[in-house]
């Protein structure tokens, strides 16, 4: 059921969907062009659909396959920026089995039908192999796993149609709550003070994340106080692209006007985080203990070059930022 003929009627026709509706609004009277696909019925409003409803048949769409963003942009010479990694640098997390176990329980709903009910323990099982086999094929690839990809393919490889539609549909939410409840994030020591540091001395702030959503990268920051001295999010999942690429860090640094060779990254992983901050000629490139890395690999980070300097706190760098400016010619 649409309003308008040149789109809603003729999408559905072309879909091959069994009744075609119009409810009559302001665009329906008066197509942009000549349209011969026809409604098989026209109400001058939504009341007195019900029996049309009952009578309707459903059609399942195909699972249409993402896009992945293109990447371009001329580099920009300027100002020195902070770029900050998310996980284990700006908040830490733990495991949090009940927030996964409910999701499970969400979906089980989603996907049952009275013909074919879904346990949440079969729904449980089908997200956790998916997220095995993502994260597996991130590595291989180098780049993200798309929404549609994750809950289509990989959730709904073994999935009925309908299911497939369904997950589909529901692809971003799904993928947004994943972000939020995989696991409880804490705020790391120092972090809103490093960024107010940033502000008071004129520079951007940009996160840079490997992450399922973006959404909830920023629905966290936002719930940590920290939105506010963002700049930009470069997020994985929105990009198409991870860490170690440089793209993403050059993307960041497009995104707030700065010049790498005055710029800093902190992360907690040498072999993303100083690796991409390296390949995008990051002169300063900082790792902090505490996050996902034992101590060894910082240090020995550090030796090879990959990192310049390791911090123990996110709220330490500030000294390192400060002491830089001073150094710096005027
Ligand atoms: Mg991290």
């Amino acid at each position: 059921m649409g309003d308008t003929l040149d789109r809603d009627v003729v999408a559905a026709r072309r879909a091959k969907v069994g009744t075609v509706l119009l409810t009559r609004s302001q665009h329906t009277d008066d197509p942009p062009f000549p349209v011969r696909a026809e409604p098989d019925a026209t109400y001058p409003d939504p009341r007195g659909l019900l029996e049309a409803f009952q009578a309707a048949t459903t059609a399942a769409p195909q699972p249409v396959p993402s896009t992945t963003a293109a990447t371009s942009g001329t580099p920009v010479t300027g100002r020195a920026a902070l770029l900050i990694d998310h996980g284990g640098v700006i908040s830490t997390s733990r495991p949090d089995p009940a927030a996964v176990r409910e999701l499970a329980a969400d979906l089980a709903a989603l996907l049952s039908s009275p013909a074919a009910p879904m346990s949440p323990r079969t729904a449980l099982r089908l997200i956790t192999a998916a997220r095995t086999q993502a994260k597996r094929l991130k590595s291989e690839r180098r780049r993200e796993v798309s929404p549609a990809e994750f809950w289509v393919e990989l959730v709904g490889e073994q999935l009925t149609v309908r299911q497939r539609a369904l997950l589909r549909a529901e692809a971003g939410e799904l993928t947004y709550r994943l972000g939020l409840l995989k696991s409880r994030r804490t705020l790391r020591e120092g972090v809103l003070e490093l960024l107010t540091t940033c502000r008071e001395n004129s520079m951007p702030v940009a996160v840079v994340s490997n992450t399922v959503s973006g959404r909830a990268v920023r629905a966290i920051c936002t719930a940590h106080g920290l939105d506010e001295l963002i700049g930009a999010y470069l997020c994985s999942d929105e990009f198409g692209i991870r860490k170690p690429a440089a793209a993403i860090v050059q993307a960041a640094l497009d995104a707030v006007a700065a010049d790498p060779g005055k710029s800093w990254f902190l992360g907690d992983k040498p072999a993303k985080d100083a690796a991409a901050a390296r390949a995008a000629g990051i002169a300063h490139r900082v790792l902090v203990r505490g996050g996902s890395t034992p101590d060894t690999d910082l240090q020995a980070a550090v030796q090879t070059g990959l990192a310049t300097a390791v911090v123990d706190t996110p709220g330490d760098l500030r000294d390192l930022i400060l002491t830089e400016k001073t150094l710096l010619p005027v």
